[in-house]
């Protein structure tokens, strides 16, 4: 069961529905990157309607962690964008300063929200999974309502 947190109230955040294929591929995610003790970071597919975010699909990267505007977290932002992509998920398996990897977003991951968001455009949907059983989810910029589905 994968529990996917939203950020705090002060920002309009809308819900997030992941079907059951995006729900398996998360875990795999996280399974992979705790065996290979590596940060993953992979494409978001899904689309942002209303005020939800659907997450359908994964397309893991075969690139670093992705913490810091490297060349590799540009290679993510390159790669996951639309139409096929929505955004970027990453994994958290260490922390420098706690026994528990981190559930928030970093400063150099907003760095890279930011750098997506410039590159695409629009509104992008990023995640982090800090557990086999958490994900934190948000829509950045912040806001509803989002970008209707183009068809
Ligand atoms: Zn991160």
């Amino acid at each position: 069961m994968l529990l996917v947190a939203g950020p705090l109230r002060a920002q309009a955040q809308p819900g997030w529905s992941l079907a059951q294929a995006a729900k398996n591929r998360f875990a795999d995610l996280w399974d992979a990157s705790v065996a290979d003790r590596r940060e993953y970071v992979a494409c978001l597919g899904g689309w942002l309607e209303g005020d939800t975010v659907h997450v359908t699909d994964l397309l893991p990267l075969e690139v670093a962690q992705a913490d810091s505007l490297t060349a590799e977290a540009q290679a993510s932002i390159e790669l996951c964008g639309p139409p096929d992509w929505i955004g970027t998920v990453h994994t958290h398996i260490r922390s420098t300063d706690d026994d528990r990897p981190s559930g928030f977003f970093s400063p150099s991951d907003r760095a890279v929200m930011s750098a997506w968001v410039a590159r695409w455009r629009q509104q992008g949907a990023f995640c982090l999974l800090h557990s086999d059983q958490a994900a934190k989810c948000e829509v950045y910029p912040p806001g509803i309502p989002l970008r209707p589905r183009r068809e």
